[in-house]
C-alpha cells in the first residue's frame, strides 16, 4: 500500500480559512520547500504544517498505533516523523520559520487563531493588541459553522 499525502484534510481547511480570515494571504503546498509545507507565506518566509496525528506520529490520543500490523504502523510512522524533523531542519537553515499545528490541537478555534495570528506577526513591530474584536470573532464562528455543516453533510 503507499501512502497517498492526503491534502484539503478538515483540519487543514480549519486551518486555511482562519488564517485567511484574518487577512493574511498564502500559497498552498509548494513543492520547492523541503516538506512541502501546507501554507506558505514567502514574503515572511514562513510555513505552516498541519500535521494528522496519526501519520506523522504525535504523542497523543489520536495517534494510537493499530492494533495489527504493529511493526509495520511503529516503522512507518516514525520514518514519516523522522523526515518531519528533517524537513523542519532544512527550512531553518534556509531560514525559514515553521510551525507545526496538530490535528488534536485545533478544537480550540481562538487559541488556534491566536497561535497562529503571533507566528505570523513575530518580528513584526509589536501591535497594541486589544481584546479579540468582534469581528474576527464572528470570522471564528463563521468557520465553525461551516465546518459544522461540512460534517453534517459527510454524515
Ligand atoms: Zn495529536
Amino acid at each position: 500500500m503507499r501512502l497517498v499525502r492526503s491534502t484539503d484534510t478538515k483540519p487543514e481547511l480549519l486551518v486555511r480559512r482562519i488564517t485567511h480570515g484574518m487577512g493574511f494571504r498564502y500559497r498552498l503546498h509548494a513543492r520547492d520547500l523541503p516538506g512541502v509545507p501546507d501554507l506558505v507565506f514567502r514574503s515572511k518566509k514562513k510555513a505552516i504544517f498541519v500535521h494528522g496525528c496519526f501519520w506523522h506520529g504525535h504523542n497523543c490520543r489520536l495517534a494510537r498505533t493499530p492494533k495489527s500490523h504493529v511493526t509495520y504502523w511503529v516503522h512507518k510512522i516514525a520514518r514519516n516523523s523522522e523526515r518531519d524533523a528533517l524537513n523542519q531542519q532544512k527550512l531553518s537553515h534556509l531560514n525559514w520559520d515553521c510551525l507545526v499545528l496538530w490535528e488534536c490541537e485545533l478544537k480550540d478555534e481562538t487559541a488556534l487563531a491566536q497561535t497562529i495570528r503571533s507566528f505570523l506577526n513575530e518580528s513584526i513591530a509589536p501591535l497594541k493588541e486589544g481584546p479579540i474584536g468582534g469581528k474576527e470573532q464572528n470570522d471564528v464562528r463563521a468557520v465553525r459553522n461551516a465546518v459544522d455543516k461540512s460534517q453534517r453533510k459527510a454524515h
